[in-house]
């Protein structure tokens, strides 16, 4: 316990946690989905630039978040069928990816399960253009073409690949969603097996 100091005239330092009025993770995105730099940044919150790029070399796993949720919001914009999240903009796209649950929304294998099976280093699975380790962007109504937070949940590539234009959601998840998730899991339990 620190001891009170005695005399009002000596000088006391207090120490207490700086308080920004933005945390890294404001910063972050604002950096990365608003495009706004460190100077404005910097100027706007009267926070120092240094403080900034200690946010950036701590922020690593926050920052690859939303860098894969700008690559999903970047590979579409543009098109029609994008417009819905486009006018969002991609600050909101991104809270919108942050909030979905990382499995797939059909069979429900995770994503760190689809991580390991599809390792570039020992892939289980592998795909030729490199497709099936992460989630992807789906739309559940094969009728539209609409990306839109309503019309879009994260799938695997099997069942996304699967389920095409052709199968309606509710029929992918009674017949099909089952036995992809079997063989998903069947194929994951084989690669800890093998440890
Ligand atoms: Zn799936």
């Amino acid at each position: 316990m620190r001891k009170l100091k005695k005399s009002f005239l000596e000088p006391t330092y207090i120490e207490m946690e700086v308080k920004w009025p933005i945390d890294k993770k404001e910063f972050l995105i604002q950096h990365l989905t608003e495009d706004r730099s460190y100077q404005d940044i910097s100027d706007d919150y009267s926070i120092p630039r240094p403080q900034l790029s200690q946010w950036w070399e701590d922020g690593l796993e926050l920052r690859a978040e939303i860098k894969r949720a700008n690559q999903l919001f970047n590979n579409r914009k543009g098109t029609d069928e994008f417009i819905g999240f486009e006018k969002l903009g991609k600050r909101n796209f991104y809270e919108w990816f942050k909030n979905q649950p990382k499995n797939c929304a059909y069979c429900g294998i995770e994503e760190s399960k689809l991580q390991e099976l599809f390792n570039a280093d020992t892939p289980t699975l592998k795909t030729k253009r490199g497709r099936g380790k992460v989630l992807e962007l789906e739309r559940r109504d094969t009728d539209s073409n609409e990306y839109s937070p309503k019309n879009c949940v994260l799938a695997c590539y099997i069942c996304n690949n699967h389920k095409s234009d052709l199968i309606s959601e509710t029929d992918h998840l009674k017949y099909f969603a089952p036995a992809i998730k079997e063989y998903l899991d069947t194929k994951h339990s084989k690669i800890n097996d093998n440890r």
